[in-house]
């Protein structure tokens, strides 16, 4: 396989794993086998790092293990940061899975200052996506929320990928709102990204946005509903080959028929849970679903069977150390015992549950705040004289049933109390989190407009504007009118700028670039950052003569006089596209500007593949538009080769050459 062939076949592999995981780790793997060591090391990067994610969502972890170590050798030899960083990244990632969240965290932290310093925008936001979700899952909302907001802002980055990244942040920030007991937001953060997981054929996400939904729904006491989104979760992850979700969503069937008390179907499916979640070798889950199986046995009247199932899922959660899932798996057994009616045993089980959660108290308490001092006294002098008064009760040999149920009723009353004391510190934190959470998107209404490095007119105010221009399409236009410009602008080697000057450097340089692209255009002229290092002019009322010499100035503002970064001065070249709207006279029915944009990115990326520092225009069509749009929304270069369509090229100033006039030419075809 030639080289771009294999990047392009991993491309292909990556989409095919948002559909079905297991066929793309399969070809992945096949294609593995046959790579040659002449593979250059950027496309086996890639292969590495797409086979970890592969594996991981197969639950290989063993394999996913083996192949970050690859990676990382492989990233170390090259001395390559960014690799570095996404082997630290996926290795983090493989420890937050088997229950090392802590360790997790403090991996990630540690490899932050490498991460930024690499700079790329990918890496960047894989490492801040993944540090959130450690983060939510250590119950640290606030640092959790900090990260995904910053993950968020990467993923602007990368055009290319953006709407499966956006994607992905959607799903993240639905995981958030889960995790502050915001279901309402949690469904419609859901409802927003279903349909861009079709769209973008994401079999994986539409699993995990639909187990967010089946649990909102089920906070929210629709348990239809949420048995309904559960059952999709577990359809599509069987379609995308997810064994974790499958192995969630199998759990959470199982809950929903524990809750509605249909023991035998709550038995079958916490036996699936039991069996997915081995596989996967997810500890936390494991104790979930074998507790939940000996309950659906209790349920069943099977009381020895069911307990010893629930003792032995305790067991290993003692062993983990998790006392809050004790915690809960006691309470449960005690209601249990309560239903089949064994008073004595329940009594026991809540005493028990009593000592942990004092424990848990304790160590509540050194982190909570002084004011809640006094509160948390008087529920522990309290649980004191309840503790007391069941301690007699259990000593008097003549205790009824009777008695004994209402011992059991009071005592789950202070477990109750002191459940809402649970709730209350559970609340203030969440409110907290909310409130920084409104902020954060006041701040993000604030940045909606504008890019907060450079200071420029972003993307999205570019998109509000067309949306506009479409609304008043009607009016928009008339024939005297001139057409409107668009100009797209990449900055020449700007990975290698980053290289040389640093991340910040490179920010640097684009707050110099944005400075002097606002200086030369005209105060009408709205300049916007597109993307990473992509700028777009958009000149209202500027026909071909005005759009020609608007690049001729936009190449000479960049090139003509070298930057000053940190004592270091460099020439910054440009490369640019662009053409009119409406393009060549056509409505903007049959042309539209998402149309106009793409061709002028073709034309910039034909001034790249020309030797950069260039400027490439399209005037007008040369033959009717039913021939020549097909061939051109394809490839620039058959067009222009055919004659299709007129082209002008600005050539940018020499570089180190000072002011030297720029090179206008007409051109019938591609040089
Ligand atoms: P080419 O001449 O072909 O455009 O080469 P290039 O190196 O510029 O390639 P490309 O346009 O693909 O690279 C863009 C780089 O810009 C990759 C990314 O790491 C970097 N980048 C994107 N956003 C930022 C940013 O906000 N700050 C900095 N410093 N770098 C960024
Ligand atoms: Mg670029
Ligand atoms: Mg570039």
């Amino acid at each position: 396989m030639a080289q771009s062939d294999v990047a392009e076949r991993i491309k292909a592999l990556q989409s095919l794993s948002e559909k079905d995981n297991t066929q793309a780790l399969n070809q992945l793997l096949a294609m593995g086998s046959t790579l040659s060591g002449s593979v250059p090391y950027a496309v086996r990067r890639e292969y590495l790092s797409t086979l970890v994610t592969l594996q991981l969502d197969a639950a290989k972890m063993d394999a996913a293990q083996a192949s970050v170590s690859d990676l990382l050798k492989l990233a170390q030899d090259s001395k390559d940061h960014v690799g570095m960083v996404l082997a630290k990244t996926k290795s983090a990632v493989i420890m937050a899975l088997s229950g090392k969240t802590d360790a997790a965290i403090g991996q990630l932290m540690a490899a932050e200052a490498m991460a930024l310093q690499a700079g790329d925008a990918q890496a960047l936001w894989l490492f801040y996506a993944e540090l959130g979700r450690a983060q939510l899952t250590a119950g640290r909302f606030e640092a959790a929320l900090e990260s995904i907001l910053k993950s968020l802002q990467y993923a602007k980055d990368l055009p290319r990928h953006a709407r499966v990244s956006h994607l992905r942040s959607l799903n993240l920030l639905s995981n958030v709102y889960m995790l502050m007991n915001n279901w309402d937001k949690a469904l419609q953060v859901i409802e927003e990204g279903l349909p861009i997981a079709d769209e973008v054929g994401s079999t994986k996400l539409k699993a995990t946005l639909y187990l967010n939904q089946g649990t909102a729904l089920g906070k929210m006491v629709r348990p239809r509903a949420s048995l309904e989104g559960y059952e999709k979760a577990l359809r599509f992850g069987r379609e995308s080959g997810l064994v974790p979700i499958q192995a969630t969503a199998l759990n959470n069937i199982g809950d929903s028929y524990l809750i509605s008390k249909d023991y035998p179907k709550a038995e079958v499916f916490a036996r699936q849970a039991l069996e997915a979640y081995r596989a996967t070798g997810e500890l936390g889950g494991t104790i979930t679903a074998q507790s939940n199986i000996g309950f659906a046995l209790m349920g069943q009247g099977k009381i020895r069977e069911g307990v010893a199932e629930v003792r032995a899922a305790i067991h290993l959660s003692q062993e983990s150390g998790a006392k809050t899932d004790q915690e809960a798996i006691l309470g449960e057994l005690g209601r249990m015992y309560e239903q089949s009616g064994l008073y004595h045993e329940a009594v026991a089980t809540i005493r028990e549950q009593q000592v942990l959660t004092e424990q848990l108290f304790r160590l509540d308490r050194e982190k909570s705040v002084a004011t809640l001092q006094a509160q948390f006294d008087a529920v522990q002098r309290q649980k004191q004289i309840e503790l007391l008064a069941r301690e007699n009760s259990l000593k008097d040999a003549e205790i009824s049933n009777q008695r004994l149920q209402k011992i059991v009723t009071l005592l789950g009353a202070v477990v109750t109390i002191m459940g809402g004391v649970f709730v209350f510190l559970l609340y203030r934190r969440v409110r907290k989190t909310n409130r920084q959470l409104r902020e954060a998107n006041q701040q993000l209404e604030f940045h909606s407009i504008r890019d907060p490095l450079t200071g420029l007119f972003n993307r999205r105010s570019f998109l509000d504007l067309m949306g506009k221009r479409s609304v008043d399409s009607a009016n928009f236009r008339r024939e005297d009118d001139s057409p409107d410009g668009l100009m797209i602008l990449d900055v020449d080697h700007f990975k290698t700028i980053n290289d040389t000057l640093g991340h910040a450097g490179g920010d640097v340089v684009l707050v110099e670039v944005a400075k002097r692209l606002r200086s030369t255009v005209r105060d009408s002229d709205m300049v916007m950052r597109w993307g990473g290092e992509e700028f777009l002019i958009y000149s209202a009322k500027a026909n071909a003569e005005h759009l020609k010499n608007l690049a001729q100035r936009v190449l000479k503002v960049i090139a003509q006089t070298p930057i000053e970064v940190a004592g270091k001065s460099m020439t910054i070249t440009v490369t640019g596209g662009f053409l009119s709207l409406p393009f060549s006279g056509l409505p903007e029915a049959d042309c539209n500007w998402e149309k106009a944009m793409q061709i002028a990115d073709m034309a910039l990326y034909l001034g790249k593949v020309n030797g950069r520092n260039r400027a490439y225009g399209l005037n007008r069509l040369l033959a009717p538009f039913e021939q020549v749009m097909p061939v051109l929304e394809r490839d620039i270069s058959a067009a222009l080769k055919a004659g299709m369509v007129e082209l002008v090229e600005v050539l940018g100033p020499m570089p180190h050459e000072g002011d030297l006039p720029s090179h206008p030419a007409m051109l019938g075809r591609a040089a």
